[in-house]
């Protein structure tokens, strides 16, 4: 078996586009594969008490996870390799588990919403207390970390879906390590392309490697990422416990599909900017979010702690709810769908769930923008806003 590289063990020293097309490959020998090979068995040959790191069993480690591991943290700089999940949620899960029975976390008001599902499960289950902030809020979100007793975990996602909203997450890892307090950094709207937060200080980083890491809304796999060695000892024995692992060919599929992320990433974020520009003075639009926009309330942030400002845009219609309707029924080329970071531009009107937060606005359509030509996407788009004054 030929063993997995990095480039040449200079990860850190190439740019993120390159480590993306690099990382991961197999050492290089006259004859031998440029692409690591999916290998398909469930468990391996070995007899007598087994060697450190020695394959036995797929539930436990299988060679065919271990090249997208190692892009994976050379993209994030983590000093252990990535640990690949069954899903972003399994990710999540897995870091989660930190949060001890009768502990407290806190998690963004607005977030993925099925990571506030499993925070309220936490409540339900385990008597956890879970405190919602405005995560851009940085003095409330430190006030909620203490009190009496610390709380056992604070959870960041910046940009916040579907608000969009940017966290200081630098202070706020500061903040919450001078408590004592651990930090988990959901990465997956912001990519490892767009800020490494381990580089932080964050103790853990997790993805949906559904989006933006595999690209093509054909694989559904998560991550965990940290720089600790007994983290990633831990988090290791979580998956092998619980048994959520992936399937070989999703991880090839996103390790296909991390080769391409940098050309994927920035075409799909300049063509957002370029639309946010647009929709920002349209007359059939009441209000456009986008952190590359200079009125944007996480403009500043962005622009000082992020590289590229990401490609969800959220957009509020004139009219309200019907009118947010009638945009996603009047397009023809971007596709009414949940799901995000594809190459296909899609969007969906996020309170069509009776489960997003209230305080998401009923008529926000979140947009996924993807890698198509950006004049035909803005065509269809301001058909689609110019059927509405026809209504
Ligand atoms: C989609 C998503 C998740 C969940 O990932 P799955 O792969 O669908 O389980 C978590 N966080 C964010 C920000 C997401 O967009």
């Amino acid at each position: 078996m030929h063993a997995p590289i990095g480039p040449e063990g200079r990860a850190h020293e190439l740019s993120p586009a390159t480590i993306a097309v690099t990382s991961g490959r197999p050492g290089r020998v006259s004859g031998g594969p440029v692409n690591p090979p999916v290998v398909l068995s469930s468990t391996y040959v070995s007899a007598g008490p087994p060697a450190p790191g020695e394959l036995l069993y797929t539930r436990s480690g299988t060679e065919t996870w271990v090249p997208f591991e190692r892009a994976l943290a050379d993209l994030e700089h983590a000093a252990q390799p990535a640990l690949v999940f069954a899903s972003g949620m399994a990710a999540i899960a897995a870091a989660m588990s930190l949060v001890p029975h009768g502990g407290r976390v806190v998690v963004p008001r607005h977030a993925y919403q099925v990571t506030l599902m499993f925070a309220d499960d936490l409540a339900a289950r385990a008597g956890v207390e879970v405190v919602r902030v405005d995560i851009a809020d940085t003095a409330a979100v430190l006030a909620a970390l203490g009190g009496t007793g610390v709380a056992s975990l604070l959870w960041v996602e910046s940009p916040t879906n579907p608000m969009l909203e940017i966290a200081d997450t630098p202070a706020l890892i500061a903040g919450a390590h001078a408590l004592g307090v651990p930090v988990a950094v959901d990465n997956t709207f912001a990519t490892p392309l767009g800020q490494q937060p381990l580089t932080w200080g964050a103790d853990v980083v997790v993805h949906s490697v559904t989006k933006y890491l595999a690209g093509h809304s054909d694989v559904v796999l998560g991550a965990v990422v940290v720089n600790d060695a007994d983290l990633h000892a831990r988090f290791h024995t979580y998956r092998t416990l619980h048994g959520s692992i992936a399937g070989p060919w999703e991880v090839w599929l996103a390790l296909r599909g991390l080769r391409t992320l940098a050309l994927r990433v920035g075409r799909s974020q300049d063509t957002a900017a370029e639309l946010a520009r647009r929709l920002a003075v349209h007359p059939a639009v009441a209000e456009v979010r986008h952190p590359s926009l200079p009125g944007d309330p996480g403009h500043e942030r962005a622009a000082r702690l992020m590289t590229g400002f990401g490609s969800i845009i959220g957009l509020r219609p004139v009219g309200g709810v019907a009118a947010a309707d009638a945009v996603v029924a009047a397009l023809k080329l971007w596709v009414p769908a949940t799901s995000l970071g594809g190459v296909e531009s899609s969007l969906e009107r996020r309170r069509r769930f009776a489960t997003e937060a209230k305080t998401v606005p009923e008529d926000l359509l979140r947009l996924s923008v993807g890698i198509e030509d950006v004049e035909d996407l803005w065509a269809d788009l301001s058909h689609a806003l110019a059927t509405l004054t026809e209504r």
